[in-house]
């Protein structure tokens, strides 16, 4: 069934067994070698067979942030070995992602004018990079060089070139970021030169045995931007100049194209990978071809093999969701692997800025060193329950369980999942409910006692060693005053059954959940679908709390849907013909609904606490029950792993 991915295959002099490639990812912790060979260690052990670095910088200017780890500094060594080692150790290959930033850097980090072909304003850094001189190109391409023989005399067992996302060198090949006039620039060919060039330079650095690989955008999706022939035309180009495959990136980080978010279907953009295979084989070069963007699972990768699309694929993020996913799936254990949920909240959110980089369904990534996977120990003997099984409780048991613990996990409702269940409706979000699926099988697993439809009593928890109380939120009731008979509903009941509520829907808050809901029910695969809905708070931001990578793509989508979003707008009154609110220029409107949907936070549920407490019963509170605010699940998802494992 996965027999394509399961096939070995050549990157030049570089044979691999199977056909997923772990994708670059920036980590923000690329100054702690304990935590990447720890990280990199586990995702080797799981399978993963060649594992590409974070984007390493071949010089300051070109370092994408603070924590970059910058491949020709002599402190590189320090660091790589022991991860190298650690990979190598575990029967992984890995090769180190060279990388300069252009005018993606951020002038901040280091007191440096990021350098780039020309001086175009860059909508990402905020910044106008300064456009380098002939001596600064040469430097750049020396130090590309560089990176390359420091990191064969590391160790590594391969180079890939970064010249996708917007990064220096797809700035180059770009007539929207490259103005220039001379040999670098000018018109499509010369705009090749200095990609060219980077991989001239390091093919020389590095020998011909030596795999390169490069990495170079299929699709910028930015207007004014290289055409789809050009970023082909360039990829055949590299290929022809002795490249030993070419990984196609998609989106550029100013694009307004979602490319990574979880509305994007998987395997999306396949086709442009397919596209450049098609040209390469018209060129009569073999290069193997690289697929990548938004594929979260070997099915499908397995697709996009069978459909000529790619010679490889490149996952990156669902080895942040489960370090072993090759492994499961290639033991047909596929119900036991933690899908990646495109989420963004734990990974792309946090590169982008300072924090450490982790995942929301995975709160170990990154912190293996400090939560080592240990073999589960015979039983403690210990009974712990733990109520309420959403994120925060779906994690605290699946976590004392594996610590060798009696785990009873109580939760009212027929299912778990909590608020996952609820997203799990959205369309773009169905991949939440692959998390419900993981834990569920993944519990079972572990031996804990799943008891859903049972709300215990105080009496029967205190029969426990310790209780963990997970039991999440609630609406968080709002007053209106009501002048007639409209429904007022909060989100859960509108969650609970979106079929029965009438054609104009107006919702009171705009933060994600409300968001969600107006996705829900504008959505014309929903039945009763395509509604007339409204969006209002009293606060400016709609869609405050959704991660920055996916807040403006989703804000597009649901206004070119019709969603109208109404900020800085107070409700009123309830009346029988809608809400009354006063809106931002403090004007008295009726919005006409034929149902109020209140979705303007969330506030903790906690019982039993106080009275367990009193019984001398041991109790942790996590999730929402102990922070209601800015209902976030990756903070659910990490306090269910440190109470799990503190007990
Ligand atoms: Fe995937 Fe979300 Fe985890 Fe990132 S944080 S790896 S997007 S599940």
């Amino acid at each position: 069934m996965l027999d394509r991915v399961f096939s070995p295959v050549s990157l030049g002099p570089l044979q691999l067994d199977h056909r997923i490639v772990m994708g670059s990812m920036h980590l923000n912790r690329e100054d702690d070698p304990r935590a990447l060979a720890a990280f990199y260690r586990e995702r080797a052990a799981g399978g993963a067979g060649l594992i590409v670095t974070g984007g390493a910088a071949v010089n300051r200017t070109g370092a994408g942030g603070a924590n970059y780890l910058l491949i020709n500094d002599p402190a590189a060594a320090a660091v790589m070995s022991p991860v190298l080692d650690a990979v190598h150790h575990a029967g992984g290959k890995m090769a180190l992602q060279l990388f300069h930033a252009g005018r993606y850097a951020f002038e901040a980090t280091y007191g440096i004018t990021p350098a780039a072909p020309s001086e175009v304003y860059s909508d990402f850094s905020r910044c106008v990079p300064r456009a380098m001189t002939q001596t600064q190109i040469e430097d750049t391409l020396s130090d590309f060089a560089a990176g390359a023989a420091a990191a064969r005399s590391l160790g590594f067992d391969a180079v890939e070139i970064m010249g996708s996302e917007g990064y220096l060198i797809n700035q180059f090949a770009s007539p929207l970021t490259n103005r220039r006039r001379d040999g670098w620039g000018g018109d499509p060919q010369r705009r090749q030169s200095f990609p060219r060039a980077v991989l001239k330079a390091v093919r020389e650095a590095v020998g011909a045995g030596y795999p390169v690989i490069c990495r170079t955008s299929g699709a910028d999706f930015v207007a004014g931007s290289s055409t789809l022939e050009e970023s082909a035309a360039l990829a055949v180009a590299l290929a022809r100049d002795g490249a030993d495959a070419v990984n196609i990136g998609i989106g550029w980080h100013e694009s307004r194209v979602p490319s990574v978010q979880a509305m994007v279907p998987p395997g999306r953009w396949l086709d442009i990978a397919g596209g450049i295979r098609a040209a390469l084989a018209a060129a009569r070069l073999p290069v193997p071809v690289i697929g990548s963007n938004r594929i979260n699972s070997l099915e499908a990768a397995e697709r996009a093999l069978a459909a000529g699309q790619a010679d490889l694929v490149s996952m990156a993020r669902p080895f942040l969701a489960d370090p072993g996913i090759v492994a499961k799936s290639r033991r047909g254990d596929r119900s036991l692997v933690n899908t990646c949920i495109a989420c963004n909240e734990a990974c792309i959110d946090r590169s982008l800025g300072a924090e450490p980089v982790s995942c929301l369904v995975n709160p170990r990534a990154g912190r293996e060193a400090d939560f080592p996977l240990r073999p589960v120990p015979p039983p403690s003997g210990v009974r712990v329950a733990v109520v309420g099984a959403g994120p925060a409780g779906m994690q605290a048991a699946a976590t004392l369980a594996a610590a060798g613990h009696a785990v009873d996990l109580f939760e009212r409702e027929q299912t778990i999942g909590g608020q996952f269940r609820l997203a799990g409706q959205v369309p773009g979000k169905a991949d939440f409910l692959q998390t419900i699926r993981y834990f569920t099988h993944e519990l079972a697993r572990l031996g804990v006692h799943v008891l859903t439809g049972t709300a215990p009593d105080t009496a029967r928890l205190a029969g426990y060693a310790h209780v963990i109380l997970a039991t999440g939120v609630r609406p968080r009731p709002v007053r209106l005053r009501t002048s007639g008979d409209l429904p007022v509903l909060d989100y859960r009941q509108a969650f609970a059954d979106p079929t029965a509520l009438g054609a104009r829907v107006v919702i009171v808050g705009a933060g994600g959940i409300a968001v969600d809901l107006s996705r829900l029910l504008v959505d014309p695969g929903v039945p009763g679908g395509g509604r007339n809905v409204t969006i209002l708070r009293r606060g400016l931001r709609i869609g405050e709390g959704i991660g920055p990578s996916t807040r403006w793509a989703v804000l597009q989508e649901i206004r070119a849907a019709g969603v109208r979003t109404l900020p800085g707008t107070t409700p009123l009154e309830v009346t029988a013909h809608g809400l009354r609110v006063r809106d931002r220029d403090g004007a008295a409107v009726l919005l006409p609904a034929d149902v109020v949907v209140l979705a303007a936070g969330q506030v903790p549920h906690l019982p039993h606490r106080a009275a367990l407490t009193r019984r001398g019963v041991p109790v942790t509170v996590i999730g929402g029950a102990l922070d209601a605010s800015g209902l976030n699940a990756v903070r659910a998802f990490d306090q269910g792993l440190t109470a799990g494992t503190a007990v």
